[in-house]
């Protein structure tokens, strides 16, 4: 079964849930802490990927750098 990133609005907290896709689509996973049934997907940024106001100065060369650059943050 996948795994979904899911955000409990009562608890404020976010699980990594393993659940069928049925149960996802009809809202069928409980939170596990107060079992709320009305958890939200966290749709996360892709690794590297940064929110607009966040971005950080980036390597121009960071793609030859790779991971190991100095020059990003
Ligand atoms: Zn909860």
């Amino acid at each position: 079964m996948p795994f979904y990133d899911l955000r409990c609005p009562k608890c404020g907290k976010e699980y990594n849930i393993s659940a069928s896709m049925a149960d996802k689509a009809e809202k069928r996973i409980p939170c596990p802490d107060c079992g709320s049934l009305d958890l939200q997907t966290v749709y996360k940024a892709a690794p590297g990927v940064l929110k607009g106001s966040q971005k950080a100065p980036e390597c121009p060369n960071r793609h030859i750098c790779g991971a190991g650059c100095h020059h990003a943050g």
